[in-house]
């Protein structure tokens, strides 16, 4: 199996395999076991007395399960169960064969009750809440709705513990862990439930980068394909929040707040939304391999080419790009391009920093972006004002200078035709 380049895996069953068996104590293997062993605490959703596996997640919630189950749905464990096995112990995983020894042939009571007292637990690093969702994946029982996951209501409704790992704060944490975890044990039909999930909108528009992430670590083409499209409406290489207190301290968000920020505490406070967004879109750049990322630059790239040059096109925007372009009214005043110059290089700016260009438009772009139904786009920017004021000095004309609708027509037929879809240096 490979190493996983998506993000630091939080899961390790022992490297080796074979060194378990051998070991034949999962004791010897798990961090948690030089404590006191502790009390069993099944999860109600894997509490089976059938199951002849125990799988324990490092809070130590155990999860009862068929070894039939694990040796057909994860490459990892049909491997484990096939290696030769020691025939002392039924409950370490290390057991001899598992369909001669699943507990179905009728032990007493007694003998279950002293097999799950000495019941070893084969120790995993996966917190609960992961290792919970993966097996439900696993073992094809209902899962709650993939946009859920990390959420206290999905954590209350499987019965795992809060989390308190700050890795697990949003659904994209989750599901990274998750997949990580499915990659790990070569269990595809988990990873292939996720890759359905997470090109619903809910993701696409709010982690992006972070979908475009884990397409591209997997090859899924589409998802790849429209994770990138949907990154066109963020910035993503804004700067970084503000790391001087003095700057927060001088524009407090609320001025009651003001009073009791001080500069050793100002980051101590909690992230606002917007900075908790720009943390996930850097969360998703880290975990990008550099052709990754160079296709999306290039994709952004192309597209604010493609916008500057149709901008400065005589034929496209006549009366502002054309040398000695004269009055349309009197036809004898040669127009003053600056206001135009200077609603171009915001236009331009805006490209830069979110090449989808709903922003410009007011309006979604090739069904893209254009959430906000009270943005009317550059129509209300200050630089726009001057252009559209703009008139011929001559006396007794007065002419506008620019057409206002047409020009907001051109500039959206501009950024529609612009290119939406990567290119592929990887195939290169
Ligand atoms: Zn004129």
């Amino acid at each position: 199996m490979a190493a996983p380049q998506l993000l630091q895996p939080n899961f390790h069953v022992k490297s080796s395999p074979t060194e378990e068996f051998e070991a034949n104590s999962p004791r010897s293997i798990s961090p948690h076991t030089n404590t006191e062993p502790a009390k069993p605490k099944y999860h109600p959703l894997f509490d089976s007395s059938e199951a002849d596996i125990i799988l324990s997640s490092s809070d130590r919630v155990w999860y009862r399960i068929h070894s039939f189950t694990l040796r057909n749905t994860s490459g990892f464990f049909g491997t484990l169960f096939s290696l030769p096995q020691p025939q002392s112990s039924r409950s370490c995983p290390s057991s001899a064969p598992f369909e001669e020894d699943s507990g179905v042939g009728g032990s007493s009571a007694e003998e279950e009750k002293e097999e799950e007292e000495s019941a070893s637990p084969i120790p995993t690093h996966e917190a609960s809440e992961i290792l919970t969702l993966f097996l439900l994946l696993l073992t094809g029982k209902p899962v709650p709705t993939i946009s859920s996951w990390g959420s206290p209501a999905c954590r209350a409704k499987l019965g795992d513990p809060c989390s308190s790992d700050p890795a697990l704060s949003t659904s994209c944490d989750v599901i990274e862990r998750v997949l990580s975890l499915a990659e790990m044990w070569d269990a595809p039909g988990p990873i292939s439930y996720i890759r359905m999930g997470i090109t619903s909108p809910t993701f696409l528009e709010k982690d992006p980068v972070r979908v475009y992430a884990m397409a591209c670590h997997f090859g899924w083409d589409e998802a790849r394909n429209l994770a990138a499209q949907h990154t066109l409406t963020i910035d993503l290489l804004r700067e970084e929040e503000p790391t001087e207190p003095e700057k927060v301290i001088a524009e407090p968000r609320n001025p009651s707040e003001s009073d009791t920020v001080d500069a050793g505490s100002t980051f101590a406070s909690t992230p606002s939304a917007e900075t908790a967004a720009a943390s996930s879109i850097q969360r998703g750049l880290e975990r990008l391999a550099s052709k990754d990322l160079l296709v999306l630059l290039d994709l952004r790239k192309r597209r604010t080419d493609n916008f500057r040059m149709l901008l400065n096109s005589p034929v496209r925007f006549s009366a502002g790009n054309t040398p000695d372009y004269l009055c349309a009214r009197c036809g004898v005043t040669q127009l003053d391009n600056q206001s135009w110059r200077l609603l171009k290089d915001a236009l331009i700016f805006e490209m830069d920093r979110r090449p989808l260009g709903d922003q410009i438009v007011g309006k979604p772009v090739k069904g893209l972006g254009g959430a906000d139904i009270m943005n009317l786009g550059a129509m209300e920017w200050p630089e726009a004002g001057p252009c559209w004021q703009a008139r011929c000095t001559k006396e007794g004309c007065g002419g506008l200078n620019y057409d206002r609708v047409a020009t907001l027509r051109q500039i959206a037929y501009c950024i529609d035709g612009l290119p939406l879809h990567i290119d592929d240096f990887r195939k290169c």
